[in-house]
């Protein structure tokens, strides 16, 4: 969409910006969902490190179910009020792995400042106290912080967002706040986050969102004319464009929850069971299992990616990551780190499930996007994410790349597990 929205000129001022700079396609994390995604942005880590590995998943320590948002059904399973405060404050309070730095964190100790608008991981250094009467703790965010209305750290007579996805009024609110922020240049660092596109893409399908992506980029147009012009933009500020992950058409549903003895956590197109004991014998009853592509679990240390019956070990080694049997199990995108990182996060089921082409899991509460797109999986059309950088010296090839290039750009130095950009 991307692609065809700036061959065509539909989209004006992403055209713009591709003129001039540098694009090529990325790979995200896995699973490939919003919130193990945005994560990944915003520390430069896989969620081995940052530790969120669904959307909806089971926390061991409060033996309880944590869900983010899968659909209206699913969090009324977990429990609304849950849900809400998992997501608008436990996913950063604590969720999000200790040893992971934010970019917030990372830029503003260097005595930046940053600013983030509507995107769902935004731990910072600074406690905003919320806007409404029905939320009581404050949030710890960047010292410039934009969350859906509930928390504003500045007062900019942006439009109250009612929640009305379909009528694009979140991103309307993404907008107002961004051209305050840009008129007044009130950041070193923004996070400028809109949501709408995934939220058309899921219900209309993967390549008929045209509408949604017309708000995109008026709301990009609208920064630039902000900063007084296109010339002005760019003289002001370096540019990372991307999405978090893809999409892809499904027409199928299976319910992972009637093949595995054990909690299942599922939600659009990944999975994963929580078991007592060895999780192999529940791996292989999954072999040849409506939807069911790819299968990982942990054997000692060594993981296990199974596919039909077919299996590729992988293990650390001292150069990396080696492999034993059928390497095309993992042959998608960044296939093998994605997995082994996906596997290897403390929080992650016994199993972790990858969905086949055109295929998604019913959530906690039965719903799907049958008929839709959807994304979560290990495979190229929901993981390949368009990535565009203008005035950026790095060629970023995974959505971790972003972080660690933003750090480096203003000189300030990498978390010890972050990838070192490379030049392109
Ligand atoms: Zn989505």
């Amino acid at each position: 969409m991307f692609e065809a929205g700036v061959a065509d000129r539909a989209t004006p001022a992403l055209a713009f910006l591709a003129e001039q700079g540098r694009y090529r396609r990325a790979v995200s994390t896995f699973p490939s969902l919003t919130p193990v995604c945005l994560s990944a942005l915003v520390t430069g880590a896989h969620p081995d490190v940052h530790e969120i590995p669904h959307l909806v998943w089971w926390h061991r320590g409060e033996q309880r179910i944590v869900e983010y948002g899968s659909s209206f059904g699913a969090v009324r399973a977990a429990g609304t009020r849950r849900s809400l405060q998992d997501t608008i404050y436990e996913l950063n309070a604590s969720h999000l792995g200790a040893g992971a730095v934010t970019v917030y964190e990372a830029l503003e100790d260097a005595g930046l400042t940053t600013a983030a608008v509507n995107i769902t991981c935004y731990r910072g250094r600074t406690p905003h106290r919320p806007t409404v009467p029905m939320l009581t703790r404050p949030a710890h965010g960047p010292k410039r912080f934009f969350f859906y209305n509930l928390f504003e750290s500045d007062v900019t007579g942006a439009p109250l967002s009612v929640w009305n996805r379909p009528g694009g009024t979140i991103d309307a609110y993404a907008g107002a706040v961004g051209r305050w922020l840009v008129t007044r240049d009130g950041f070193d660092f923004l996070v400028f986050y809109l949501s709408d596109y995934d939220y058309a893409s899921h219900a209309q399908g993967p390549d008929a969102a045209h509408e949604a992506l017309a708000r995109c980029d008026a709301a990009v147009g609208s920064l630039i004319a902000a900063a007084g012009g296109e010339e002005e933009f760019l003289e002001r500020y370096s540019v990372v464009l991307c999405a978090d992950h893809g999409q892809t058409p499904v027409s199928e549903v299976a319910r992972l929850q009637d093949r595995v003895d054990g909690l299942v956590t599922a939600s659009n197109r990944a999975g994963m069971a929580y078991l007592d004991g060895d999780p192999r014998p529940a791996a292989e009853r999954l072999d040849g299992a409506p939807g069911v592509d790819v299968v990982l679990f942990r054997e000692g240390e060594e993981a296990v990616a199974r596919r039909d019956g077919e299996e590729l070990r992988l293990s650390r080694g001292p150069g990396g990551l080696e492999t034993s049997g059928d390497r095309s199990i993992l042959g998608e995108p960044d296939g093998l780190a994605r997995a082994w990182a996906a596997i290897r996060n403390p929080n992650a089921g016994e199993l972790v499930v990858s969905a086949a082409a055109g295929w998604e899991f019913a959530d906690l509460g039965g719903r799907h996007h049958s008929g839709g797109g959807s994304h979560g999986s290990l495979l190229a059309g929901d993981s390949e994410v368009p990535m565009l950088t203008v005035g950026l010296d790095a060629d970023l090839a995974s959505i971790t790349d972003v972080m660690p290039a933003a750090l480096a750009h203003f000189g300030v130095a990498l978390p010890a597990y972050a990838r070192p950009p490379v030049r392109p």
